[in-house]
């Protein structure tokens, strides 16, 4: 027996408690983990809250990412006692998640801990600085480089953009934080934002172009947000699309990219091939800082279904680690 947070569908409410399952209700996975944390990302709170379609099969564990400990394998890349780590492949919306003290997966999905991350740490990182990472790999591979100007990161205040400034600020970027919440601007700064800029200031309709102002951008809001930015991208910028959190709609012209040059880059850290991953990972454990993962609050099952309603009500920053 194992406890896990188990959500179910309830007329067109999803209900979410916390409750003692049996390892015969887990998946068929060939590698069993006993799960050390898993973390709340932003579809981890659509899935609990009911207020995304994200939950593809009933009744679901919640979780897209983990980090533990093999139990038991039969892939022969994993071994007892192996350290893992889990994000993306559908976990946590069509197979059982993270958010449980054990987890049935397929062992191509996984990755090794790199070096000498623990599993706290890994999970600190989480899907979102996985997605952070993946973003500014983008840029990168795009040709934008630190002396081409300001990037912009928004929604900076989350998961994925506190991360992503964190990364661009140790790549040597001038970064510039949009948020909506500006009374989190000191933390912003100290977390290597050169600027701060408040949400208001995107979320209107842009004109075809604006002024110059972004060498690059990693941009999770999406939305107006988006169609601004790009319209502001530099001659030869490149914007890395990660995120939906304004919205999924994306009004644009083709002017930014027939005049200036500029590049959308969409970004998937679900699906993304296992060498791409295991390059992200190494990066990550290289570019944070030491205590990274002592800065994150740590949850129960139990106080995660809050969290969950906090981290849409705008009421949480950074990271949010879950230890079942
Ligand atoms: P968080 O909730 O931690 O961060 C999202 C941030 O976006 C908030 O903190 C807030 O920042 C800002 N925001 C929220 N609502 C709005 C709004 N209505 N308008 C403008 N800004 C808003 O989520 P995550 O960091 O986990 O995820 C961020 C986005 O990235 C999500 O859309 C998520 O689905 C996506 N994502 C995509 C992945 C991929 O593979 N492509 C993987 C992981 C995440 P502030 O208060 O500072 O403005």
């Amino acid at each position: 027996m194992f406890n896990a947070l188990l959500l179910e569908e309830s007329g067109k409410e999803t209900k979410a408690s916390v409750q003692r399952l049996n390892e015969n209700q887990l998946a068929d996975g060939d590698v069993l983990v006993k799960v050390d944390y898993s973390s709340l990302n932003y579809k981890d709170a659509m899935a609990i809250t009911g207020k995304g379609k994200i939950v593809r099969q009933w009744p679901m564990v919640p979780g897209i990412d983990f980090a533990g400990t093999v139990l038991a394998s039969d892939n022969p890349d994993y071994r007892i006692g192996d350290e893992v780590i889990l994000t993306g492949w559908g976990v946590g919306e069509q197979h059982w998640g993270g958010m449980a003290e054990k987890a049935s997966v397929k062992g191509e999905w996984l990755v090794p801990l790199p070096g000498t991350m623990s599993a706290k740490r890994a999970m600190a990182i989480g899907t979102a600085g996985l997605t952070a990472m993946l973003s500014l790999m983008a840029l990168e591979e795009a040709g934008i480089k630190p002396e081409q100007g300001p990037v912009l990161v928004t929604g900076a205040t989350g998961g994925v953009g506190s991360i992503a400034v964190r990364l661009l600020a140790k790549a040597g970027y001038e970064v510039h934080a949009e948020t909506g919440r500006p009374q989190h601007a000191a933390w912003l700064r100290d977390l290597g934002a050169n600027e701060v800029i408040e949400r208001a200031e995107f979320d209107k309709e842009p004109a075809a172009l604006e002024s110059q102002r972004w060498a690059g951008a990693i941009d999770g809001v999406g939305g107006r947000t988006l169609a601004r930015i790009l319209s502001q991208t530099r001659m030869n910028g490149a914007v890395a699309a990660c995120g939906l959190a304004g919205g999924v709609a994306l009004n644009t012209t083709v002017m930014p990219f027939i005049l200036r040059g500029v590049k959308l880059l969409g970004i998937d850290s679900v699906y993304i091939s296992k060498e791409r991953r295991l390059a992200a990972w190494q990066r990550l454990q290289e570019s944070l800082p030491l205590d990274f993962e002592e800065q994150s609050e740590v949850y129960t099952l139990e106080q995660s279904i809050t969290a969950a309603q906090d981290l849409l009500a705008g009421k949480l920053k950074g990271r949010v680690l879950i230890q079942p």
